[in-house]
């Protein structure tokens, strides 16, 4: 389906930087999805619903009308699209993440993540493939079809590179080998196989479980967060204790 919008979308490029403010204290205490499967939906859509009731009616009609144009569905429910078409599209793994060494104090591209279509694709990562998106939505020379499916890839990734185990690289591919055991459970089921878990799976989705129960109601969890931060972070997304001058 398709459906044209009377003014194109000046403002979203600006709501897609509120959104960042929103979700940074969010993605502090949930998570998203891991490498090695497609869980984390709950956090996700939480994180997509927090965007959402930071935008104004007309930006979010302006988003839907993006997502609509793509054919994809509403904001909360495409948050977790990126994962779906992962799954048949192996060259988009590794958007999903940035290994930054364990060890090193910050991020640094040309280290840890290097953008650029000559590039190899292994080479990406979630950071770039956010710059990457955040420029195909403000660009209003694009489709909308293009620029509806660069907003979903948007609301995916902010998430992604939130959750620390999609951010670091411990040599133990994001916490999936490091097994853990919470509040007596060592195993998980999923698809009738038994797994033991681990601690991507945890901070993904058994803490979020364990917290909010299933199923979870993103946009109740999502309006109980958003009063847990401050107009000042809401702003700008750093918060006032982290600033450094
Ligand atoms: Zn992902």
């Amino acid at each position: 389906m398709t459906r044209s919008i009377a003014s194109p979308n000046a403002r979203i490029p600006g709501a897609a930087k509120r959104w960042r403010a929103c979700l940074f204290m969010a993605a502090i205490c949930m998570w998203a999805p891991q490498r090695a499967f497609a869980w984390g939906k709950s956090g996700h859509e939480i994180v997509a619903a927090i965007a959402k009731q930071s935008l104004s009616a007309p930006e979010l009609a302006q988003a839907q009308a993006l997502l609509d144009a793509a054919n994809l569905p509403d904001l909360i429910t495409v948050s977790t699209w990126a994962d779906d078409y992962r799954a048949t599209h192996a060259e988009t793994f590794q958007w999903h993440f940035v290994d930054i060494p364990l060890s090193a104090p910050a991020f640094d591209q040309q280290r840890d993540c290097r953008v650029g279509a000559t590039l190899p694709k292994e080479l990406t990562c979630v950071v770039g493939k956010i710059e990457e998106f955040k420029s195909k939505l403000a660009n209003k020379a694009l489709p909308d079809a293009v620029r509806g499916q660069a907003l979903a890839y948007l609301v995916h990734f902010v998430g992604d590179a939130h959750q620390p185990l999609h951010a670091s690289n411990n040599n133990d591919r994001g916490g999936n080998d490091v097994p853990v055991s919470f509040y007596g459970q060592t195993q998980y089921v999923y698809n009738n196989k038994q797994y033991n878990l681990n601690l991507h799976y945890l901070w993904d989705t058994g803490i979020i479980a364990r917290r909010y129960g299933e199923p979870i109601h993103p946009e109740q969890i999502a309006q109980a967060l958003l009063g847990n931060i401050s107009a000042e972070t809401k702003k700008d997304g750093v918060p006032a204790r982290r600033r450094t001058g």
